[in-house]
């Protein structure tokens, strides 16, 4: 197992999370809603080679599963609203909190694979 620098995984994830490229912090991890901007407005990094695929989705539907359900289950047992009622709220909101935290889970993992040296190309081998 590489020997990595916990704090280098803990900037690469914060920086990210600030929706800022990990290799200088100043630039714009995105261009646009999910597209990771190619190359660095800043630095010029090319962060399109930090491979995310589905552990943005993923992450971001333990955690959005893990804050809807219970609210849900909790609103349905003590405000009583019919089902159909409550199933309809917390579906929006559960597709609201998605679209509102996926950039920043994303930028995590691409934060996370800077950090560790993740690329393409090591990912496939
Ligand atoms: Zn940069």
């Amino acid at each position: 197992m590489a020997n990595h620098e916990p704090s280098k995984i803990g900037l690469g994830i914060r920086r990210g999370l600030r929706l800022r490229c990990p290799e200088c912090r100043q630039g714009r991890l995105f261009g646009r809603f999910l597209k990771i901007a190619e190359p660095c407005e800043s630095c010029g990094a090319d962060n399109t080679r930090y491979p995310s695929d589905d552990a943005p989705p993923y992450l971001t539907i333990v955690i959005v599963g893990h804050v809807i359900v219970p609210l849900g289950v909790l609103s349905y047992e003590t405000w009583v609203p019919s089902m159909w009622l409550n199933l309809g709220i917390w579906t929006l909101l559960a597709s609201l909190m998605t679209l509102a935290m996926m950039p920043y889970v994303k930028g995590a993992v691409v934060g996370f694979a800077w950090a560790t040296g993740v690329t393409r190309e090591t990912a496939r081998q």
